[in-house]
């Protein structure tokens, strides 16, 4: 992902849309691997070791204003290495002392999350004998004691079970120096409002508080007005490249919000006519039936439907009177449609033709035009292979 030299994989992740503040555009600090921020050799041990050889954009941006001790909110999803943002400055500002009580806490909306926190705070921390302790709901509350109490430099934890912790005395919180709350908009969305809010009343006022969310929601907003001093407002458009007159974003998302992250991608990042492409026939239908029930002008079409029916539906796509069409690769075969802004792709095709052929299907006729690719977590690493050929496909595609 954050491979040196020209790959294509290296300009990938270098040419990030940010804004700090909300407003104008913010370059990605020229920040040439990690050695820059001075954060001393077991930090840069650690990293070398994991492979992290370039921060990625969230991390390039959010790094230098959380060292010198600012308050951050990041907008980034899963995937953009949002837990590494955090917890290099976290871990960097951690004096090499026995632990008596938590420095760090980390509250994050589910045990899966709050254990792939801990695993990679440990990874990150493993030269600096970081004390990395997990508090989630569901598991041995006894067991957690025993793990506080031979002392812990960071919690991670689930709002409910790190309150409960707190109201039975095992945990105590007096000595955070450093808040994290990741996923903000799932933790709210899961009911955690409360929990998080009394736990936040409870660390000293003196602290550092970082906000991520992958959503700038005014319930979001209004923790951070809330309990955060001047925040620094970053945000990170996943990965973006540019090639020609097609602009390539990837999303990174969780599977469970695919549907959701597609009508906010129609809704602020459409140009012009658009393409949504699935990978199966019910799939297109379910598509279909579903922006249709948010109100927007939506056709499908399969090689279920019968001939006139799909003659039916691309004429009216062609003449602009349906703004998007939901197909599948067969069905699209056939689409010359000049007008086509944006193609989103609902979910990645198994292979790199397919989704040249996709996103080939916008900027025509040197018009330009947008590609979005909905992907989740574990399909990154797939593509940056499938992006390595998909652009070696593609002089032949445009030829
Ligand atoms: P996250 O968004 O924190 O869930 O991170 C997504 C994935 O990217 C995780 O598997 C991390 O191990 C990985 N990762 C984070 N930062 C880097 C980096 N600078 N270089 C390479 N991989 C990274």
């Amino acid at each position: 992902m954050c491979d040196e030299g020209d790959s294509p994989s290296s300009h990938f992740i270098s040419s990030p849309i940010m804004t700090s503040d909300n407003e104008g555009a913010e370059p990605a600090p020229e920040i040439s691997g990690f050695t820059g921020f001075n954060l001393g050799w077991e930090l840069d041990k650690a990293l070398a070791r994991m492979g992290y050889v370039n921060p990625t954009p969230i991390q390039a941006n959010a790094i230098p204003h959380a060292l010198k001790g600012l308050d951050i909110i990041g907008q980034a999803r899963t995937g953009s290495g949002k837990t590494a943002a955090f917890a290099i400055p976290m871990l960097a500002g951690l004096k090499n002392r026995a632990p008596a009580y938590p420095r760090a806490l980390v509250l994050a909306p589910t045990r899966e999350l709050a254990t792939q926190i801990r695993d990679e705070t440990r990874a990150l921390g493993i030269f600096k004998k970081a004390r990395v302790v997990e508090i989630v709901g569901g598991k041995s509350m006894d067991r957690q004691a025993r793990d506080l109490r031979k002392g812990a430099h960071i919690v991670v934890g689930t709002p409910g079970r790190v309150l409960d912790m707190c109201d039975r005395g095992i945990l105590t919180l007096d000595y955070v120096e450093m808040a994290v709350l990741d996923e903000a908009d799932e933790m709210l969305n899961m009911g955690f409002l409360e929990d998080v809010e009394s736990i936040l009343r409870m660390l000293p006022e003196e602290r550092q508080t970082f906000l991520f969310s992958a959503t700038m929601e005014s319930r979001v907003l209004q923790i951070a007005f809330n309990h955060m001093v001047e925040p620094k407002i970053i945000r990170v458009k996943d990965t973006e490249i540019e090639r020609g007159n097609i602009r390539e974003i990837f999303h990174f998302i969780h599977p469970s919000e695919r549907m959701t992250a597609l009508v906010d991608v129609i809704e602020r990042e459409r140009v012009g006519q658009v393409i949504v492409f699935c990978r199966t026939k019910s799939e297109v239908d379910m598509v279909a039936e579903r922006l249709q029930k948010r109100g927007f002008s939506v056709e499908a079409i399969h090689g279920d439907y019968r001939q006139n029916r799909r003659d039916k539906v691309m004429k009216m796509f062609k003449e602009g009177k349906t703004d998007i069409l939901v197909a599948t690769d067969v069905a699209a075969r056939g689409i010359h449609v000049d007008n086509i802004g944006t193609v989103v792709n609902f979910r990645l095709p198994d292979d790199p033709t397919a989704y040249v052929h996709r996103i080939g299907r916008t900027g025509r006729l040197g018009k330009t035009g947008v590609a979005i690719t909905l992907c989740t977590d574990e399909q990154k690493y797939l593509l940056d292979d499938f992006k390595n050929k998909a652009h070696k496909a593609r002089p032949a595609m445009e030829s």
